[in-house]
């Protein structure tokens, strides 16, 4: 254990900087007196303005890699009975299932798009990767179709089959912007410090971390801020500060929708396999997520247009977000009825390689550096195990929690 001054920056403002604010403020060494934390994030709008306010905010004991899900889901559920969760940032348990029938609208596949942006090739986001696939039942009775009683929002004749994809408890959903916001104010309650602004230069001298240069968005003006410990958790842009990092994006689409009537919405959310078009076997898969306070969220497939500078700067494809809506609406009269609250678009880290997270100290480039990053479909399920991680990494030395060699940075870099 290390009891020296520690002047800790972490690149990022997303779930997973302001997660790992978060632990590192409740690690048994911290003080506020020999540790400073500071999170610096790009946009001007604060916290969670990317893939980390606009995902879906599932939180799953079959998510993947095992490793840290097995560490993360056990911590959403402590933070959650700490803080309120429940109240704070929406957590419970929800049902999850995938349900496969039919538009009610067929074979008008050319008015409704395929739910990817402009010049985007369709690309899924895998988050079913880690389930086997459920049984099939071709009756039309609702419980040979296997729907549940209270899910009702869906159209029942336009339904071929659900089927659960886990057990009850096994799954659980937050609302990712209020989580991330919520450990970020958590962080700050115990000292640590926001800067709005954006880093662009990692500093390193004898082969240590020395410090980060950022331009303030206020003023304008460069700064060089000292640091002992460097995280850079800066999702798709990590590599703009570590070019080396094998780490590109996929932007997706969601949508937020108000339905109607203002009746309670089962909570389920759906891995759905709608057939827009028998004629030419046209199908589209957007999930669907029931949230608390009578809100759905759905979101499409990834698209592999260029991601700008910041996340500021994403461009939302309106045409995306509305084939999303008529896609999700033509098999349910209460999303049909409502209205779309926010149409959003985002960039999801992905590791080039495969696999990943890339999570660990990477002394080979700098002692003091410290990645995480590379978390595509399940960094919101998997960000507290990461943070939990990377506190004992930075303040002990060595993770303690869990084995995440896998995820070594000497791995990818
Ligand atoms: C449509 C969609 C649905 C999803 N659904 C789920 C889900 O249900 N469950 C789940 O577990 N995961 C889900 N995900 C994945 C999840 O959103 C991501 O894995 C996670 O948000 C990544 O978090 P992050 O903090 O690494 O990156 P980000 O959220 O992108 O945050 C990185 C932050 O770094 C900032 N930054 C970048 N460069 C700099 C710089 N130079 N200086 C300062 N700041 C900088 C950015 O502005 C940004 O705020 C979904 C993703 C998408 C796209």
């Amino acid at each position: 254990m290390t009891s020296s001054r520690k002047d800790i920056i972490i690149i990022g403002g997303g779930i997973i900087g302001c997660s790992t604010a978060y632990q590192l403020t409740r690690h048994p060494s911290f003080s506020p007196v020999t540790t400073t934390i500071r999170v610096i994030e790009a946009s001007k709008h604060g916290p969670a303005q990317g893939a980390s306010g606009k995902a879906g905010g599932l939180i799953a004991k079959w998510a993947y890699p095992k490793e840290l899900v097995a560490i993360s889901f056990s911590e959403h559920v402590k933070l959650a009975e700490e803080h309120n969760g429940q109240d704070r940032w929406g957590w419970r348990y929800v049902e999850c299932g995938s349900w496969e029938g039919q538009s009610a609208v067929r074979d008008k596949d050319a008015e409704f798009g395929d739910g990817v942006g402009a010049g985007g090739q369709r690309k899924s986001l895998e988050k079913t990767l880690g389930l086997e696939e459920g049984s099939k039942s071709n009756s039309t009775s609702r419980k040979r179709k296997g729907l549940p009683d209270d899910l009702l929002w869906v159209d029942e004749s336009l339904t071929h089959r659900y089927s659960p994809m886990a057990a009850s408890g096994d799954t659980a959903q937050v609302h990712p912007f209020l989580f991330t916001n919520s450990m970020m104010d958590l962080a700050m309650e115990k000292g640590a410090a926001l800067i709005s602004g954006r880093a662009t230069r990692l500093n390193i001298s004898d082969g240590k971390v020395t410090g980060v240069n950022v331009i303030h968005n206020d003023t304008g003006k460069g700064e060089t801020l000292p640091a002992t410990d460097v995280i850079l958790a800066a999702g798709a842009w990590s590599p703009s500060l570590l070019s080396t990092l094998p780490i590109s994006s996929t932007r997706a689409h969601s949508i937020i929708i108000l339905p109607q009537p203002s009746v309670d919405i089962a909570p389920y959310v759906l891995f759905t396999e709608i057939a827009l078009s028998k004629r030419r076997g046209l199908t589209v898969s957007p999930e669907i997520y029931a949230r608390p306070g009578n809100e759905v969220y759905a979101c499409g497939p990834g698209d592999d247009s260029l991601l700008p500078k910041n996340v500021d700067d994403v461009v939302i494809d309106e045409a995306a977000c509305e084939s999303i809506w008529k896609h999700v609406s033509s098999i349910s009269p209460e999303l049909r009825a409502g209205t779309v609250r926010k149409r959003q678009g985002c960039f999801l880290p992905i590791v080039e390689t495969g696999g990943g997270p890339i999570i660990g100290a990477a002394p080979h480039i700098a002692q003091g550096l410290i990645i995480a990053t590379g978390h595509t479909c399940w960094g919101i399920c998997n960000a507290p195990g990461t943070a939990k991680a990377l506190s004992e990494l930075v303040m002990d030395g060595t993770i303690q929690c869990a084995n995440l060699q896998e995820m070594d940075p000497a791995k990818y870099l």
